[in-house]
C-alpha cells in the first residue's frame, strides 16, 4: 500500500468511527488555544481536553488574560486533564513569556517553541502542524501503530519520527499525526486492537500484537452483530 493510500485508509476509519481527535480539530481557532490544547491533551484523552479547553477559554480570551490568573484558578479549570497541577504552572509561565517576551504572539519556529514553558517536542510538532507547516508530531499512538505496522523499527518517538519522515512524501506529513492518532482512537488502540476489522489488515505486520488480543476483538464485533 502505498504512504497516501495508507493515510486515507486510516482517516476514513477514522471518520466513519467518529474519532475524538477531529472534535478537538473543529474546535481550535486560534494560535494561543491551538498550543494551549496541545499541552492540555498530553496524557489525556481528547474528550476531557476538550472539556477542560472550553472550561479555561470561558474565563479568558488570549495570554494576558492567563497570565494575570492565578495557578490555584488554572489548576480548578483543567482538573480533569492527566498532570493538571504541572500542567497548570507551566501555562502561567508559559502565558507570561509570551506576553513579555514575544508581545503576545506565539512564535512559530520549532527551536524557540521548545524553549518554552511546558512545551516539548510532540507539542511543537502538534502546534507547527495546526499553523500550516510541513511536519510530522508523533505521540504514543502514532509510535505504536507505525512500530505494529512493521513500517518502522523504533525505540523512541525521536526515532519514529525521524522514520516516518523518511516514509511519507512531504506532501503529506500534516495528515500523519491526524490519521494515526483518530485510528489508534478507534481501531488500532492500545489495549485491543481491532485486527479482525482492520483494514491495514493484510499488510500489517502486528508487531508486538498478543494474537489472543486479538482474537478477543474478533469476539466482540461477533456480539455486536
Ligand atoms: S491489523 Fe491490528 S495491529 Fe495492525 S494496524 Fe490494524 S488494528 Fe493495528
Amino acid at each position: 500500500m502505498n504512504p497516501e493510500k495508507m493515510v486515507e485508509t486510516m482517516e476514513r476509519e477514522a471518520l466513519k468511527r467518529c474519532a475524538p481527535v477531529y472534535k478537538l480539530k473543529n474546535r481550535l481557532s486560534d494560535p494561543f488555544k491551538i498550543l494551549v490544547g496541545a499541552i492540555l491533551s498530553t496524557r489525556t484523552r481528547d474528550e476531557e481536553t476538550l472539556k477542560a479547553l472550553e472550561r479555561l477559554f470561558s474565563e479568558i480570551k488570549d495570554p494576558k488574560d492567563l497570565a494575570k490568573m492565578d495557578v490555584k484558578s488554572i489548576e480548578e479549570l483543567i482538573k480533569n486533564v492527566g498532570f493538571y497541577r504541572v500542567k497548570a504552572r507551566k501555562l502561567k509561565e508559559l502565558a507570561e513569556v509570551i506576553v513579555k517576551e514575544y508581545n503576545s504572539k506565539i512564535p512559530e519556529n520549532f527551536r524557540e517553541l521548545l524553549n518554552l514553558p511546558g512545551v516539548g517536542r510532540k507539542v511543537a510538532n502538534v502546534f507547527l502542524t495546526e499553523m500550516g507547516y510541513d511536519t510530522i508530531a508523533v505521540d504514543t499512538h502514532v509510535h505504536r501503530i507505525a512500530n505494529r505496522l512493521g513500517i518502522v523499527k523504533a525505540k523512541s518517538v525521536e526515532e519514529t519520527e525521524e522514520e516516518l519522515k523518511k516514509i511519507f512524501p512531504r506532501s503529506l506529513w500534516r495528515r500523519v499525526n491526524r490519521a494515526f492518532v483518530g485510528f489508534g482512537q478507534t481501531v488500532c488502540k492500545p489495549q485491543k486492537p481491532l485486527c479482525s476489522e482492520c483494514p491495514l489488515s493484510e499488510l500489517c505486520k502486528k508487531v508486538g500484537v498478543d494474537a489472543k488480543t486479538s482474537m478477543h476483538s474478533s469476539a466482540e464485533s461477533l456480539q455486536r452483530g
